[in-house]
């Protein structure tokens, strides 16, 4: 018999498969990024990003930290495997005690439902905001 409390386990890896990740809580954010930092920092258009509770969240493997301030002057660091390069999480000042997840690492890539995209005012032509999501020129509220 099915146990129907059993919680949906979420994990991923960078490439190479040094760094891991795992949480058996659900991200609390789902959403697409096109702000130009995300594109920047990963060469794509957009960047899948899940935010977890910090604590929820058991990370393993050696990560190389790179700084930059966002639009908002807010810092953020973006965490890439330090033997493969692949961005995998992000700790951002705006909100502390979350973290980042950049959901094409994920195990499963079928669990990432995003919820909205953001700062579509940056998204370029060739690869339009997904459809069918409510969709904000910057950050929700913020204009
Ligand atoms: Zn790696
Ligand atoms: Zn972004």
């Amino acid at each position: 018999m099915p146990n129907e409390a059993e919680p949906k386990r979420y994990a991923g890896a960078c490439l190479c498969g040094n760094v891991q990740w795992r949480s058996s809580a659900s991200p609390g954010l789902q959403f697409n990024c096109y702000c130009v930092d995300c594109r920047k920092s990963t060469g794509a258009a957009c960047l899948p990003i899940m935010l977890f509770k910090a604590d929820d969240v058991e990370l393993h493997g050696e990560i190389t930290y790179f700084h930059s301030v966002g639009g908002s002057g807010n810092v953020i660091r973006r965490g890439f495997c330090s033997h493969c390069g692949a961005q995998v999480v992000a700790h951002v000042e705006l909100m502390p005690g979350m973290l980042s997840i950049r959901a094409g690492t994920l195990a499963d890539i079928t669990q990432f439902e995003p919820k909205a995209n953001i700062f579509v005012s940056h998204a370029p032509a060739w690869s339009p905001p997904t459809p069918g999501l409510p969709s904000f020129a910057r950050l929700p509220n913020s204009g």
